[in-house]
Formats: structure tokens, sequence, C-alpha cells
């Protein structure tokens, strides 16, 4: 069986721009978010890829989400950046960032001793224990490893909230010394020396997404979804095509049906923008995507059914002409993709 939907994964892009964050970090140390599925593209093979790298932590929300990515190569380590909830199994290979004071009772009492991390909330207001009530007496008897907070607004570089939280957490890091200390995703790792710590978390930029200006054109692009054509035909000038009858062809052309839609995360936005490669040609969607099909517009293109039509959809390109971000672009692509490691 072969699928219609392919999502082909350019691992050598991955590891060039794991390389990037790693070389821009200095001394601090680089490590990968992969929650969701690795944002979508498969953590495992995500982890392994980055492995051989040299990256050794990798971070994920839950305990689940870890388990579903199988067990990690020999060295790395897997971190629960929801924490440890109720139900979770502490004798998993799991270090988990605690959130809040009760998330460090429970972990505790079910697994004292053992290796955990720490979040504090420096402005974010969303997961982690407030920088008011931080105190250094909350660690006591644990193995702390890691203190984590994590910024706002890093895709901003003039917003004062990267330096109000960096004097915040640094405040903190002074004051309880852990081991060592982490601040930034790819957008943080970008504003430079003062916000590394002594590791980094980067996500989407490994992904080929773009998460600081000073990256623009500095980071490859990972992911290319391609969807086969099921059926191509000529339109008259005056004729419609797609749901609504919202576009109308200017002059006699082919119309190529994709086997793609909003189901596989090409949302309705892209109706009036999106753009795909036909022969190697940039053809536009012509009329609104539905659930599972996409028509473009292929002009005289020679295209057949059993052909192929390649997205346009650099992620931050893709992010401005849609007004859709370029997490939810990546994660949103969903399941139905054959997965393609190249
Ligand atoms: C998702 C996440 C990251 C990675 O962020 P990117 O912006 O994708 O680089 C880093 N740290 C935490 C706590 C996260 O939740």
């Amino acid at each position: 069986m072969t699928s219609p939907l392919r999502l082909s994964i350019d691992l050598q892009a991955l590891a060039g721009n794991w390389r990037w964050f790693d070389a821009r970090s200095g001394a601090a140390e680089t490590g990968a978010a992969v929650k969701a599925d690795g944002y979508g593209l498969g953590a495992a093979a995500v982890i392994a890829r980055l492995a051989e790298e040299g990256c050794r932590d990798f971070y994920m929300t839950t305990y689940d989400e870890i388990a579903a990515a199988g067990p990690l190569p020999p060295g790395c380590t897997a971190y629960a950046l929801h924490g440890f909830r109720q139900g979770d199994d502490p004798r998993m290979p799991v270090v988990p960032v605690l959130n809040s004071k009760e998330q460090i009772a429970h972990w505790r009492q079910a697994a004292p001793g053992r290796a955990c991390d720490v979040m504090v909330d420096t402005g974010m207001n969303r997961l982690g224990i407030g920088w008011r009530e931080f105190t250094a007496d909350l660690l006591a008897g644990l193995n702390l490893r890691t203190l984590h907070s994590h910024l706002a607004c890093s895709d901003e570089p003039d917003s004062p909230m990267n330096t109000e939280q960096r004097t915040r957490f640094a405040g903190i890091v002074d004051a309880v010394r852990p081991a060592r200390a982490a601040l930034s995703g790819s957008g943080g790792a970008c504003l430079g020396r003062a916000y590394h710590f002594g590791a980094i978390r980067p996500g989407l930029g490994l992904y080929g997404g773009v998460p600081h200006p000073a990256a623009a054109g500095q980071l490859a692009s990972v992911a290319a979804p391609a969807a086969e054509i099921l059926q191509v035909r000529a339109v008259a000038a005056g004729e419609s095509a797609g749901y609504n009858a919202r576009w109308t062809a200017t002059r006699p052309t082919r119309l190529a049906t994709v086997n793609i839609g909003y189901a596989d995360g090409y949302l309705r936005a892209f109706s009036s923008c999106g753009e795909m490669l036909v022969q190697g040609r940039r053809c536009r969607v012509a009329g609104r995507i539905s659930m599972d099909l996409t028509i473009v517009d292929i002009g005289d293109a020679d295209a057949r059914p059993g052909d192929w039509a390649t997205l346009v959809y650099s992620l931050a390109d893709a992010a401005r002409i849609s007004g859709l971000s370029q997490y939810e672009l990546l994660t949103g692509l969903g399941h139905r993709y054959q997965r393609r490691y190249l």
C-alpha cells in the first residue's frame, strides 16, 4: 500500500540546525524539544538523529508521551516538562520538571533522592513555581539537576519582558546555585550569551522554523509535505471551482485535484494564498481547500493523475501569508502522512 500523502523529513537539515544552535550556545549544553511527537515529524527519528550529533537532553511533555517515543539512545535523558503527575510511574527513566510545591512534595514522597528538575515561572504565568514565592528551602532534600524557566516573548527581541525575566531568573540562580540552569528555547538562544545559562532547549528552529529575526536565513527547511494529483481537468474562463464557488477562472486553464486538505493541516487559510510546485512550476490554490482535497490551478502544465505536487511550505513564509503560527503549521499536519526520512 502506498499513501497519496507524504511528509519528507530531511534529517541532515535537522542535524545542521541543531549544530547551528550548539555553536551559538557556547559552553551551554544544547538539548532538543521533541514534544508533540517531535513537532509532528516523528520523535523517535528526531531523537535518534540528534543523539548522533551529540544531543543528550530531550524535552517532552508527559510520561505517556515519553513512553510513546520509545527507549532513548544510551546516555540520553528524557525530561517531562509537565512534571510528575498522579498516576505517573516514578521508576520510569524520566527526569520530571516539577512545576509546583505539590509536585515537589509528591516527588519527594514517591521517588526520594531521585534526580529531578524544577521550573520557576518568571512572569509568563503558565507553568512553574512563581518567582515571588520561590525560596531555596523549597528545594531541600531534592536531587535537583537543572533549574528552568521559560521566556514569554523570546521572538520579540525588543520586548522588555526578556530582560525582566532574565534578571529575575539570574537572581534565583545566584541564590540557589543549581548544578545547571536553563531559560531559553530557540528564540531565547538567539538573544545572546546572557540568555544561555548552562543549557538551552531549542525546538522550532531545529525543525526549520524561524524563531527570531537573527535566525532568518540561517536554518534549513526540514519538512516538505507532498500530495498526489488524483484528477486533472480543463476549465473555460468563467467556470468556478470548489465549495461555495469562491474561485472563477479568468482564462481557460487546467485544474489539478490534489490529495491533501484541512484534515491534513493544510488549513483553509491557504485557500487564497497557498502554492504548490507542480513539475517545478509554482501554482496557486484555486478555491476553498476541502477536508481531504485541494484544487490547484496548473495553467498549461502537462501534469497527470499519479504525479505529485509539493507544497510551498517554508514555515516563516507560510506563517506570514496565512496568519498562522509556525508552531501550528508544523504540529497541525496530522497523521495521514507517510513519513519519508531523507
Ligand atoms: C516548547 C518549549 C521549548 C521549545 O521552544 P521553541 O520555541 O520551540 O524553541 C523550550 N522550553 C519549554 C519549556 C517549552 O515548553
